[in-house]
């Protein structure tokens, strides 16, 4: 089976479907956004640089990540579920010319429309203790402002605040349109429809794998 490199916007369900493709195909799933977290966590060099970079929505440097990417993956025995990563033209060659120089991948790109997006993403809410997830316009919990399950109050993350989604979709979409064009031009682009049922977009996503 090939290496897999989601590409699509926070929010657009990549999560979801990279849990189906775990359980039922045994991919592993890399999100450079939780090795950098888990780095933060662990208060290691990387780690203390990256901190600042992340809570502003900005985009961590080539160099960092391409350390992070080396440091802990192995492509010879697993496969990957790439996620986050490449996130630009010039981590898209490097992933391209040099890890996946010996190996085969397809990129996935979960399209679905921005504005659509946004407003999905600066409704979302999450419980006090972060486990569960409303969003006012399509899943509002029973009384307003407070979970369901835990009568905590719902809180908005720092990342789903307006300017920081805005900010986020922004840089998303200036630095993957050169991404996906490198990728359809090497004839290794798949392009799903993300704005589908999830059951819909599972059946797009096996014929691109099979
Ligand atoms: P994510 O969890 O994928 O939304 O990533 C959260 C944050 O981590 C991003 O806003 C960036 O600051 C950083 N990040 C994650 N992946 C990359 C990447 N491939 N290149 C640069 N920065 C990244």
């Amino acid at each position: 089976m090939k290496h897999l490199v989601f590409i699509g916007p926070p929010g657009a369900g990549k999560g979801t479907q990279a849990n189906f493709l775990i359980n039922e195909f045994k991919y592993n799933h890399v999100s450079t956004g939780d090795l950098l977290r888990k780095e933060i966590m662990s208060k290691s060099d990387i780690g203390l640089k990256v901190e600042g970079i992340m809570a502003s929505g900005e985009l961590v440097s080539d160099d960092l990540i391409i350390k992070i990417i080396k440091n802990n993956l192995n492509f010879k025995v697993d496969k990957y579920i790439f996620d986050g990563f490449p996130r630009n033209l010039k981590q898209a060659s490097f992933f391209h010319e040099y890890l996946m120089s010996e190996f085969d991948y397809v990129a996935v790109h979960f399209k679905v429309d921005l504005s659509v997006l946004y407003k999905r993403l600066i409704n979302r809410r999450v419980s006090a203790d972060g486990k569960h997830i409303y969003n006012l316009l399509t899943s509002p919990p029973k009384m307003p402002g407070i979970c369901d399950y835990t009568g905590l109050p719902i809180v908005q993350r720092d990342d789903d605040m307006p300017e920081v989604v805005s900010n986020r979709l922004k840089i998303y979409d200036e630095l993957t349109k050169p991404m996906i064009e490198y990728f359809a031009k090497l004839d290794k682009l798949a392009v799903v429809n993300a704005e589908q049922e999830i059951e819909r977009v599972k059946n797009e996503l096996v014929k691109v794998i099979s």
